[in-house]
């Protein structure tokens, strides 16, 4: 272990240093308290064995600038090694950040203990920085995990209904136009009937990749609505904007080509209702959902395979 002795005492300093030699130590030595804040930075020391009296600025000053100069993640144990001992310096001590505070002359048996003990907690604050590491990436992943649907790695209906709540509050105090596509797959019960149900889920991770790969801002998000329904919800977008994406998230799906016999199209296609409103208090986005809707089943009625615009005459 690396340890900085800071102390101005020429015969101190070679005594410290023989003694913990003797314990296996590697010392750093430092005779100011600058170069000890020097040497702190450069040599990255196990523990600082710290005098009180310095030439320049004092130990409690180093100790304070050494807590100031550590990374937020890292620790090194400061013991204090004083001439001065009376308890007030104690105390000046660790408040200045020490860790423990011993007084002079201190025997090599005393010091071999302190040290052993620094060690320990230095163990066991490692392990508990690496286990608080691993719970915080274990976190973000069942984060991840909870926002994701399973089956395609889009974003589920958890994480849809927030992202449309959140949209919704921000385009109602901006007044800016939300728009908003539901897509079904066509005739999908024939294509499980037919196909199976693990070509059915392939399929759908397929449409979701495809659907996916159709936005591009990042406040645009794809989610899988339940089943075979998606949903895009377009922040920022007007009707027309919105009916462009639509058609090419349509067209995506068209152009993964999927072999559907059951399917009047004789390939896998979806059809999409799209709405688009600036929000105003006292509404909510149950609205704009049950617009959409409206808009798909104008889009299944029609054919499938295409996209209609909600229409309010028409609903
Ligand atoms: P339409 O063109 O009118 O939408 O007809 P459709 O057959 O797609 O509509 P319907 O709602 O009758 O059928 C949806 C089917 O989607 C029924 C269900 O078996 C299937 N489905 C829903 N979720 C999943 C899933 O996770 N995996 C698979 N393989 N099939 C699913
Ligand atoms: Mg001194
Ligand atoms: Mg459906
Ligand atoms: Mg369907």
């Amino acid at each position: 272990m690396k340890i900085l002795v800071v102390e101005d005492t020429r015969t101190n300093l070679a005594l410290l240093t023989r003694m913990l030699e003797n314990l296996g130590a590697q010392v750093i030595p430092a005779e100011t308290g600058q170069q000890a804040i020097d040497r702190f930075s450069g040599h990255h020391p196990d523990l600082i064995l710290l005098d009180v009296v310095l030439p320049d600025i004092d130990g409690y000053e180093v100790a304070r600038q050494v807590r100031q100069a550590e990374k937020s993640d890292h620790w090194t144990p400061i013991i204090f090694l004083s001439g001065k001992t009376g308890d007030a310096d104690l105390e000046a001590g660790i408040a200045a950040g020490g860790d423990d505070y011993l007084f002079k002359p201190v025997s090599e048996v005393v010091l071999g203990a302190k040290i052993r003990a620094m060690q320990r907690i230095v163990q066991m604050r490692t392990a508990l920085v690496a286990l608080t590491q691993q719970l915080d990436s274990a976190n973000r992943e069942l984060q991840r995990l909870s926002s994701c649907d399973g089956l395609t790695g889009i974003a589920n209906r958890r994480s849809f209904d927030e992202a449309l709540q959140r949209e919704w509050g921000r385009a109602c105090r901006s007044g800016s136009e939300l728009s908003l596509m539901m897509c079904d797959v066509d005739y999908f019960k024939r294509f499980n009937d037919g196909y199976g149900h693990q070509a059915g889920d392939e399929c759908l991770r397929r449409v979701a990749a495809g659907l996916a790969g159709a936005v591009h801002r990042s406040t645009d998000v794809v989610a899988r609505y339940g089943g075979e329904e998606f949903a895009l919800i377009l922040p920022d977008t007007s009707l027309g904007g919105a009916l462009i994406i639509a058609q090419k998230a349509r067209q995506a799906v068209r152009q993964l080509a999927l072999p559907h016999t059951g399917s009047d199209h004789g390939q896998v296609t979806v059809s999409a209702g799209l709405a688009s409103l600036i929000p105003q208090p006292g509404q909510n986005p149950g609205m704009l959902i049950e617009q959409a809707d409206r808009a798909l089943y104008r889009a299944k009625h029609a054919g499938r395979d295409q996209v209609c615009k909600y229409d309010p005459t028409l609903a």
